[in-house]
């Protein structure tokens, strides 16, 4: 697999067309950044651990019935995805209240849903990410009713299979968010899931083990990151 052309440089990841139209490699870095880029820095080796993280979730997800956009990973910071036609529609899904939720509806961060949450918000860096909802992903056709259906059931599916993951490794899944998107007429998971886009916490001591540490200066961020790593990757 030979990586072609830059074809986007994100904030932690760069894509890379390759030799093959329907594939292109995706690159993690480790620069970090938080509230829309207000805040910027680097975590240490973390697109190495988030590279390895992604291709054991998506694995794991993909022999459990959910579409992904994963082929393989190529080394150390990179895999090799499908290529998508992405849908600008972020996808949040949530178990515990935490970060905007807890803003939003004036509660406590920790309170245990009684149900998943699933939240749509419109991916566009220049507005900060604005929460939608059914209609205005109509109005702005951003996908259709029919794709929406297939996207919110997979978002519950793969709520119940992380959950159970990261319960089975001592960590409470308390949000995440996905990304979508159209690959020869279906519709498959992109992206990638790790502690940058999972809110992770150890269930013994409730520290939090994601991206959390570098918003709030909690400090031991790659040590947090390491550990995530470890329980996720061992078999
Ligand atoms: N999230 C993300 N990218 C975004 C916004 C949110 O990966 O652009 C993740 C975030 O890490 C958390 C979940 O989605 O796990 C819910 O985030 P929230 O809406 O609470 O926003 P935040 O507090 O992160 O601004």
């Amino acid at each position: 697999m030979e990586k072609r052309e830059k074809l986007y440089e994100g904030k932690a990841k760069i894509i890379y067309s390759t030799d093959d139209p329907d594939l292109i490699i995706q690159y993690f870095k480790d620069d970090a950044t938080a509230f829309n880029a207000l805040k910027k820095g680097t975590i240490e080796s973390k697109g190495i651990m988030n590279n390895k993280i992604s291709e054991v979730l998506f694995k794991h997800l993909e022999k459990n019935g959910i579409p992904t956009h994963f082929v393989e990973r190529l080394d150390d910071r990179e895999m090799v995805n499908k290529k998508l036609d992405i849908i600008l529609v972020e996808v949040v899904a949530r178990n515990i209240v935490a970060g905007s939720l807890a803003k939003r509806l004036g509660k406590e961060e920790g309170e245990v849903l009684p149900m998943p949450i699933v939240e749509y918000y419109y991916k566009d860096d220049a507005l900060g990410d604005p929460m939608i909802n059914m209609d205005h992903i109509r109005a702005l056709n951003l996908a259709t009713d029919e794709e929406m259906d297939k996207i919110r059931g997979y978002a519950l599916k793969v709520n119940d299979l992380l959950r159970k993951f990261f319960d089975d490794r001592g960590i409470d899944l308390v949000d995440y968010k996905l990304e979508f998107g159209r690959h020869n007429g279906e519709i498959l998971l992109g992206d990638e899931i790790c502690p940058d886009t999972c809110r992770l916490w150890d269930k013994a001591t409730h520290e939090k083990m994601d991206k959390d540490r570098f918003r709030q200066d909690l400090g031991k961020i790659e040590e947090a990151y390491a550990e995530v790593c470890r329980r996720v990757c061992e078999e």
